[in-house]
């Protein structure tokens, strides 16, 4: 048995508390309040306990992982959102997620946290929009159309950045974005971590921000007009080649 221990805080009462660097179940109950807390490691280290409030999860899990400052930006909303953008086309009128909207001159980025699908973890998830988008919408009427306002990247967006060809971007081969994520998903930085849905997200984002920078940024720019006809004309023919379904109203190259 090892002797090393690692000192963290409780997120419920405060009290500092030492935990076995061998410790691998998934939560840890405090001793002072009797909480139960999920362990959250990075490179096989415990370096924190989870906030029980998802909210407040959400924001700790940011504020450790996401470059914000750098990019100059600023948190503008936190609310509950009563959409999922992960799942847009059964959107109920009764959901509950938290989400964080954070605003830089140039464009906003949305994050929520909800069930990431894998097993009962919650997961954390990642949209950009335009200045203009709503805090509280996934669609808005821009010139007299129905138009999604938040924006998942991990597809056309950077592929378009990428200069991959129409027929690549179409069938979701061969771009730069796709080597990062292999990369990132090969490394171990979150094993048996109890909040790996959340960090990997995020993880995932930073390096993006990382490498694209303003590349990304001004591709939502309000003021990048010349750029935003690309990039939509780009999706508009990535989906003549992938084609489109009726189930989705509007079209996922309806956006603005
Ligand atoms: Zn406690």
């Amino acid at each position: 048995m090892s002797l090393n221990f690692v000192t963290v805080d409780c997120p419920s009462c405060k009290q500092s508390l030492k935990i076995n660097t061998d410790y691998i179940s998934a939560s840890f109950k405090c001793s002072h309040c009797g909480n139960g807390h999920l362990v959250i490691k990075e490179n096989g280290e415990i370096i924190a306990l989870n906030p029980p409030d998802k909210m407040q999860s959400l924001i700790f899990h940011i504020m450790r992982v996401m470059p914000l400052e750098i990019w100059g930006f600023k948190q503008s909303a936190n609310y509950f959102a009563t959409f999922s953008l992960n799942s847009i086309s059964h959107q109920s009128g009764n959901s509950n997620i938290p989400t964080v909207i954070y605003n830089s001159e140039k464009c906003r980025v949305m994050f929520q946290i909800e069930d990431s699908g894998i097993g009962r973890n919650d997961g954390s998830f990642i949209y950009y929009g335009r200045l203009h988008a709503p805090n509280d919408m996934p669609i808005m009427k821009w010139n007299n159309e129905n138009c999604y306002c938040w924006h998942n990247i991990l597809d056309i967006p950077l592929s378009f950045l990428d200069g991959l060809s129409l027929s690549g971007a179409a069938n979701r081969s061969g771009s730069q974005w796709r080597e990062l994520i292999n990369s990132l998903r090969a490394s171990t930085e979150f094993t048996n971590s109890s909040t790996e849905h959340i960090q990997y997200p995020l993880k995932l984002h930073a390096a993006i921000w990382n490498k694209y920078g303003n590349e990304l940024f001004n591709l939502f720019d309000l003021r990048e007009t010349k750029l935003w006809i690309q990039y939509t004309q780009y999706l508009k023919e990535c989906y003549d080649i992938r084609g489109r379904s009726s189930h989705y109203s509007p079209e996922f190259d309806k956006i603005c």
